[in-house]
């Protein structure tokens, strides 16, 4: 699973790309829309019940997903500094 750095906002969760496209940290659940809003800790939007609306998009748990390299490569978001776990 990759992941681009820690949460800045619990400081222990791993941001990860996500469906519908943008970063989730791993922990806490906040959304960051963009790589660029997770470099700031100020950005990030935690969805909630019953829209669990962010970015403009709807992060409800039962169709959010982690994204595939696949995906992240369509996304144009490759050259970014991600980490990788061998799991
Ligand atoms: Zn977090």
């Amino acid at each position: 699973m990759m992941w681009l750095r820690e949460c800045p906002f619990d400081d222990q969760g791993l941001l990860r790309p996500v469906i519908p496209l943008s970063l989730m940290c791993d922990t806490c659940g906040s959304v960051w829309c963009t790589p660029d809003d997770a470099s700031s800790g100020d950005r990030a939007i935690v969805p909630e019940p019953p829209d669990w609306s962010a970015c403009g998009n709807t992060y409800n748990p039962d169709t959010t997903r982690w994204a595939t390299r696949d995906e992240v490569a369509q996304a144009g978001w490759s050259d970014l500094p991600w980490h990788e776990e061998s799991t």
